[in-house]
């Protein structure tokens, strides 16, 4: 049997080997979710609700501010006192992480997940029949390499899927010329409509190791995630749980344990990692609709059901092609959502604050 720390990926290459001996592990936790000033943690007493000691949040902190944060995928360790929340006090040193916007222009980026072993670049097959833009831009490998550099820096593995499989003509074929032309890294192709997608991914990992999955929306990561998952997972509500002491408390789950035993981090910052170096690109391949958009009554048209919407009217009389708009809405949105977090999150206000 393995301890429910170990279940959640924990091992001792964790510690440095000085605390090998003595370290406390019923202090440990792994970061599932995070809030703004809070984070959810699974530790061997249950979940729990844990806050930075105040001093972390000390103008004073400088430098070392942001770093210092936990991120999802982090081993804490925390202090708490019965009927008081838990004081994380320490974090980890990461063996593994990610960064977003790691091209950036101090070239560090901000970590956006700790320690996880794997990600997984899904790509998507289109039907031959069917012009999907972001289908194929999807499986660009050129694109696929810009995401691989940035995992390899962080140190995690990278493993690339091919999704959608059953709606490509030959597979294989695409999957083994990928393969050989990005030198080493693992290529696989899957079909989540398919119950073999989830052997075809649990082979790719150990158990316990952490994977973690990125790539353009529309490519079948959710539904990649749940048939691993195998539940309902509620990845954007909110889920209420008991913490340790038996009190309902509203989490934000981030971090999954599955049946096959390797763990899984699916997180809105995860996603939007494959936005960061992308975004300006993508849409700029669309500069026919923001010519069109620019005429649109309102400044800020989504293009959905705006009175006066040019983009609308070219799709309705067929100057622009009905998927190549999708595949831009689809991008669109996502910047939005994007945005919005960047709002709302402190934490994302100012690209490369704290470095
Ligand atoms: P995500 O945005 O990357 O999370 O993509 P979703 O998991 O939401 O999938 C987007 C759409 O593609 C959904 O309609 C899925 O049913 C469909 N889809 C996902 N995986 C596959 C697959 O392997 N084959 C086919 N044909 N459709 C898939
Ligand atoms: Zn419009």
């Amino acid at each position: 049997m393995i301890s429910p720390l170990e279940a959640l990926g924990w091992n001792d290459s964790f510690l440095e080997p000085e605390d090998r001996v003595d370290f406390d592990r019923a202090r440990l936790g792994r970061v599932v979710g995070q809030h703004r000033r809070q984070w959810d943690l699974l530790a061997e007493e249950g979940l729990l609700r844990g806050s930075l000691a105040g001093k972390r949040w000390a103008p004073g902190a400088g430098q070392e501010h942001l770093e210092i944060q936990p991120v999802v995928g982090d081993w804490v360790t925390y202090r708490s006192d019965t009927g008081s929340t838990p004081i994380i006090d320490r974090i980890l040193p990461r063996r593994t992480e990610l960064r977003r916007g790691a091209a950036g222009r101090n070239g560090q980026g901000q970590v956006v997940v700790a320690n996880v072993d794997v990600v997984a670049v899904v790509c998507a097959f289109a039907p031959p029949d069917v012009k999907s833009h972001v289908m194929r831009r999807s499986l660009n490998p050129r694109r696929i390499e810009r995401y691989l550099t940035a995992i390899e820096a962080g140190g995690a593995r990278p493993l690339v899927v091919l999704n959608k499989a059953d709606l490509a003509v030959d597979p294989e074929q695409a999957r083994s010329e990928l393969e050989a032309r990005l030198h080493g890294v693992r290529v696989i192709s899957t079909s989540a409509k398919d119950e073999s997608a989830t052997l075809a991914i649990i082979s790719e990992l150990l158990p316990q190791q952490t994977v973690g999955f990125v790539g353009l929306s529309g490519v079948g990561k959710s539904s990649l995630v749940n048939r691993l998952v195998r539940q309902e997972r509620q990845r954007t509500q909110e889920a209420r749980e008991a913490d340790a002491r038996g009190r309902h408390t509203t989490t934000h789950r981030e971090l999954f344990t599955t049946p096959s035993g390797i763990l899984i981090i699916d997180t809105p910052g995860m996603r939007e990692f494959s936005l960061g170096e992308t975004t300006a690109s993508d849409l700029a391949a669309f500069s026919d609709i923001a010519r069109l958009a620019e005429r649109c009554r309102f400044g800020d048209c989504s293009h959905g059901q705006e009175p006066g919407c040019e983009v609308r009217r070219a799709v309705e009389d067929g100057s622009l092609d009905q998927d190549r708009f999708e595949s831009y809405r689809d991008l669109f949105r996502e910047i939005q959502e994007h945005e919005r977090q960047k709002r709302e999150d402190p934490r994302r206000r100012r690209p490369g604050r704290g470095n």
